[in-house]
């Protein structure tokens, strides 16, 4: 698959607000896309191998808390066989007690350690312009919420950072969990990253990417 080939995806949503209908008007802007959306808890019932497979990618901007035993091994399996996934903002910050989440999504934000702030105007590095992901991407300003003291796992392949008190240096990656390309970026609490085209273009550069990369 081409990184201009359309794409379906499924959106994941719950545990967390946001704004609506900026959020779903930056989906509703990408070309060759169409989408679905579900709502924790009741997305688990998409997440296993056989429910997953009309979706080329899956996008998490949920953050969502409690996962059951079952619904660990069903997750699982679909990373065994490959789902491409992109984890958006707060995603990071899912199924705290899910010790593996962590290894699955590149990164941790403990509670107690990790910082949030709201509204902080800084410039977003592109670490690696070659990567098709960042493509065509200059460093960027943006206002957005920036997560402190998180630490990105050693193996990630780095996309993003900053440079700023607030804001972790690492805030962007790829990494492989099982067979399955996985992207994260950190940014998105807001209509103002939302409509930055520096984001959108991330979120859909990254949505192409992990499905290209897994075939
Ligand atoms: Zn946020």
């Amino acid at each position: 698959m081409t990184t201009d080939a359309k794409i379906h995806t499924l959106v994941i949503t719950g545990g967390h607000g946001f704004e609506g209908e900026p959020f779903w008007e930056m989906f509703n802007s990408f070309a060759n896309f169409s989408y679905d959306t579900a709502v924790f808890p009741d997305a688990f019932k998409y997440l296993n191998v056989e429910s997953a497979k009309n979706y080329d990618v899956l996008v998490f901007y949920d953050m969502w808390q409690e996962i059951t035993v079952d619904q660990q091994t069903a997750y699982l399996e679909l990373l065994r066989h490959g789902k491409p996934i992109v984890y958006l903002h707060h995603a990071l910050i899912s199924f705290p007690e899910w010790e593996e989440f962590n290894q699955i999504v590149g990164g941790v934000w403990k509670r107690g350690k990790g910082t949030v702030k709201h509204n902080v105007q800084y410039t977003i590095q592109i670490a690696d312009p070659s990567h098709p992901v960042t493509k065509g991407i200059q460093d960027f300003e943006i206002e957005d919420e920036t997560y402190g003291n998180f630490d990105a796992n050693p193996n990630v392949h780095v996309l993003l950072k900053a440079e700023h008190p607030e804001s972790a240096p690492v805030i962007g990656w790829t990494h492989r969990y099982g067979d399955s390309q996985i992207v994260y970026i950190q940014l998105g609490h807001d209509g103002l990253a939302y409509g930055n085209p520096g984001y959108r273009q991330l979120v859909n550069q990254g949505m192409r990417w992990v499905v290209a990369a897994g075939n």
